[in-house]
């Protein structure tokens, strides 16, 4: 079973092809980071032209590493949201044009299951298992008793782990997107600077970042008021250590309480080199529990984790048809 992807959400214009959802053939993603950078962000008129722009491009590319013609595909998965609305139509109409051409299922795929899909490119799934989804719109644990199956079972109140992340990394004048910045400034600074974590109310799994934000900009604005000098490595460092003592604590304590068989990261934060190495830490202590992270390219937006994703659906059964219109605020299938 050969499944296409198409991903153009956010400012990644993507297509792979998946193979039994497991293996990947081909998989091509065009970034557009350095025309949204001068901005400090992504502007999302600009990000559905150069999905117009890239689209047949990427297509070409992915059909012909993977040396295959349309006949040889069984489906086309396509990104239905959420996401940037115009961004999200550039490939929901290219999927329902294929799928139109070639006769061809069509199959609306939710960008957050894709992003925990990814990590049945590098290991089957067991279930139940958790799954920690930490991007640049997103922080949730997702619940999933089988596939398919969705349960949030908290989410942040606030800003995304991504979102902290990007707008801290503007406080320090760092470029778009700050994540990776922080990450490498981290691992040079010290977590000597005391910043408050949001536990939130006992047992919840909720989260919480903005009030760390402020708190980080607080820290630099005082600092300059008393003229006093902060290393900034040592202020990522802490801010960071925030982060994850968190995001950790309570994926470990869920983990715990759902008994699950696996735990996932997911979405463009489970990048984060910090994150990663402290995941693998704390589940040490959890024999039975097994972590999948998967590779940095697979954190990030590509269309592989929409394939994988759309293959499970495409083996369910489900079929959408060409009515499908993108969906910026579509909910998980519980
Ligand atoms: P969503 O998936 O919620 O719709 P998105 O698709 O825009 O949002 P992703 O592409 O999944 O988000 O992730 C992008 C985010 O990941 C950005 O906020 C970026 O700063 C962050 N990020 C990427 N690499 C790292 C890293 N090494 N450390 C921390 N954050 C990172
Ligand atoms: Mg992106
Ligand atoms: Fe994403």
């Amino acid at each position: 079973q050969y499944i296409l992807g198409i991903e153009t959400s956010c400012d990644e214009t993507a297509v792979s092809i998946v193979k039994n959802g497991r293996e990947i053939i081909s998989n091509v993603v065009a970034s557009q980071i350095e025309s949204h950078k001068r901005f400090g962000g992504v502007v999302p008129e600009i990000a559905s032209r150069h999905h117009v722009e890239q689209m047949t491009l990427v297509l070409e590319e992915a059909m012909q590493q993977a040396e295959m013609t349309f006949k040889d595909l069984d489906a086309i998965a396509v990104t239905e949201g959420p996401g940037l609305v115009g961004a999200l139509l550039i490939g929901v109409n290219a999927a329902k044009a294929l799928a139109f051409a070639h006769q061809l299922p069509l199959i609306g795929v939710h960008h957050i299951a894709g992003h925990i899909y990814a990590n049945q490119l590098i290991s089957e799934l067991q279930f139940p298992l958790l799954s920690l989804v930490v991007s640049g719109g997103h922080t949730e644990l997702v619940y999933m008793k089988e596939h398919g199956s969705f349960e949030v079972i908290g989410e942040t109140l606030d800003d995304a782990a991504g979102e902290a992340y990007d707008k801290v990394a503007r406080t320090l004048h760092l470029p778009y997107p700050g994540g990776p910045h922080i990450d490498r400034m981290a691992a040079e600074g010290s977590p000597v600077i005391n910043l408050p974590r949001a536990w939130l109310e006992p047992d919840s799994y909720n989260f919480s970042f903005s009030g760390l934000k402020s708190a980080v900009i607080n820290t630099l604005h005082n600092a300059e008021q008393r003229g006093e000098v902060i290393d900034p490595n040592d202020l990522a460092a802490s801010f960071q250590a925030s982060v994850i003592d968190v995001l950790v604590t309570k994926t470990a304590s869920a983990a715990e309480k759902y008994k699950v068989k696996q735990v996932l990261l997911a979405g463009g934060v489970a990048a984060n080199r910090g994150l990663r190495a402290a995941l693998e830490e704390k589940f040490k202590e959890f024999q039975d529990v097994e972590l999948l992270i998967p590779p940095l390219s697979l954190c990030t937006d590509n269309a592989a984790m929409i394939a994988a994703a759309g293959s499970v659906l495409f083996t369910k059964g489900h079929r959408g048809n060409l009515r499908m219109n993108a969906n910026p605020g579509l909910e998980l299938p519980s």
